[in-house]
């Protein structure tokens, strides 16, 4: 593992990277293109090795690397390149008034200056070079703070990153809470923290002090609206969402790494009726997803298959218990520390629902089986706070105005996804509850579609992020008009000495 930056290095780094702001070396087109393209050749040349550092942090799998962090960082570093030259292009002002005839009147895009870029560990490629791309564009230095929890992952970028992209602009600090405190007592032009809303209120403080603006990416309970109480109105009839494609869809979500992903199907609500069938459905996704043996849950938390609740104990040691232990696939990561993973070992132990896939973890190795809960009702532990990790609970409504009603009892969550083939339900859902995003007939794949802005609101955050909307984040709008001479006859009017009428005296 690398060493932390020191003190006297951060301080010194801070420095550089404001004298080289200063010197405008970061706003030229030119610049900005050949930056992009060298940290998509960055992302390009270490996809292995990238892919290696996130085994070692989270036993990710290299599909999981390549699509995830590798393929997003490479496409969109390219598309912002290809598409820079538009965001930089100034907004020309359309004016109507008689008096601003001949004014010219534009928007224009200026970096901020210096980018602060703290980051996570569940995906600390992305989450890193996404802020790094968009600062970049804007034409902004940036100083990226990566977790300390995924170390090696941290560490590669800290010694790679310098050999494709200019260090006296861009840089790396490695640390934990006393160096992320100490360069949070900095100045910065902008502040882009991703991670939760405990430490999010820690760096707020932090930026208020400097009345520095803020991008905070956060996460929550994102809920999983499934609206199986009415076939397709449109006609002809699309091809309805139906159980088996939205179970495949929706434990595909929650597993990619291991769930610990801001944007995981957090809960699921959905019709009482229609659980029973939901829920053979999500069998029939686990044992497709994985082969060997999907574990009939429980002998490590005491609640057995099927709403059994037959309480067995818990077993001695932190092996998996049940018949053989806890599923084994390369299919699933493992959870990040062991911290978390009592998090959720301790979530499963007191929850009141009733295991029905899954149930069973490798305390060796900090792997859960995906497991899905059944009558959890709210007050559950399930319910408190955001899970982040393989667990899936899933709350019986009688209505989807109760759905909804639950969804608005709660914080804004980052993202809400409906499985309808129901538009005006859709519409209605859109209309009534507020989120980041939503996101509908799917889980995880449209934080692929680059284009549309994201975030979160309230609880979840605040800012957004992504190609343009990245760029306008890291940019400010920067007026200019330019009155020229000819209009001084329709100006007269306004200089002194003002008559006895117009003073008003
Ligand atoms: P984490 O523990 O790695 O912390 C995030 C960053 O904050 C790290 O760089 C860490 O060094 C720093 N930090 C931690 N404690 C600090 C302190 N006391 N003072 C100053 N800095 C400190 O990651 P995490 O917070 O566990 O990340 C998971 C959370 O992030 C989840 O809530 C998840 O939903 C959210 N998240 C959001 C997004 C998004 O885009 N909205 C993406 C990923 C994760």
């Amino acid at each position: 593992m690398a060493k932390y930056t020191s003190f006297d290095d951060i301080l010194n780094i801070h420095t550089e990277l404001h004298t080289t702001f200063r010197s405008g070396k970061t706003k030229p087109y030119a610049w900005r293109h050949h930056q992009l393209l060298q940290l998509a050749r960055f992302a390009q040349d270490n996809a292995a090795a990238l892919a290696e550092c996130l085994r070692l942090d989270l036993g990710r799998a290299k599909q999981e690397v390549l699509m995830g962090d590798v393929i997003p960082v490479i496409s969109r570093s390219l598309l912002a390149a290809e598409q820079l030259e538009a965001w930089m292009a100034p907004e020309k002002v359309q004016l109507c008034a008689p008096w601003e005839e001949g004014y010219s009147a534009s928007v224009e895009r200026h970096p901020k200056g210096v980018v602060l870029i703290i980051s996570p560990w569940n995906f600390p490629i992305i989450l890193s070079l996404q802020p790094l791309y968009t600062a970049i564009a804007a034409g902004c230095c940036a100083l990226i703070k990566p977790s300390e929890l995924s170390h090696h992952t941290s560490s590669f970028l800290a010694q790679t990153l310098h050999k494709y992209i200019d260090p006296s602009a861009y840089r790396v600090v490695l640390g934990g809470i006393p160096e992320t405190t100490m360069v949070l007592e900095l100045k910065w032009d902008h502040i882009c923290y991703t991670g939760n809303a405990r430490v999010a209120r820690i760096v707020s403080a932090a930026a208020a002090k400097h009345l520095t603006p803020l991008t905070l990416e956060l996460g929550g309970k994102s809920p999983v609206i499934i609206d199986a109480t009415n076939p397709p109105k449109t006609s002809p009839p699309p091809s309805p969402i139906t159980l088996p494609l939205a179970a495949r869809r929706i434990l595909l979500g929650k597993t990619l790494n291991a769930g610990q992903i801001c944007i995981a199907p957090d809960y699921i609500l959905a019709p009482r009726a229609i659980i029973p069938e939901l829920v053979r459905a999500l069998r029939e996704a686990y044992t497709a997803f994985y082969p060997l043996r999907p574990s009939r849950g429980a002998a490590n938390v005491g609640v057995g298959e099927g709403g059994g609740g037959e309480e067995q104990g818990e077993e001695e040691g932190e092996e998996g218990g049940g018949e053989g232990g806890a599923l084994k696939t390369d299919s699933l990561g493992s959870i990040i520390s062991d911290t978390h993973f009592e998090r959720l070992k301790a979530l499963l132990r007191a929850t009141r629902g009733t295991i029905v896939l899954g149930g069973n973890w490798d305390g060796k190795t900090r792997w859960m089986e995906p497991t899905v809960v059944v009558d959890v009702e709210e007050g559950d532990v399930l319910l408190d706070e955001e899970i982040f990790g393989p667990i899936l609970p899933i709350v019986a409504v009688d209505s989807m105005d109760d759905a909804i009603a639950f969804v608005n009892r709660r914080e804004h969550p980052l993202v809400s996804y409906i499985f309808s083939n129901d538009e005006e339900f859709k519409r209605k859902f859109i209309s009534s509850t507020t989120s980041g995003s939503v996101w509908i007939g799917d889980t995880f794949q449209q934080v692929g579609v680059s284009q549309v802005p994201f975030g979160g609101i309230g609880e979840s955050g605040h800012g957004r992020q992504s190609m343009k909307a990245g760029f306008d984040e890291f940019t400010y709008a920067r007026g200019v008009v330019d009155i020229p001479p000819e209009s001084e006859p329709f100006l007269a009017g306004r200089y002194p000495p003002y008559t006895a009428e117009s003073t008003g005296r």
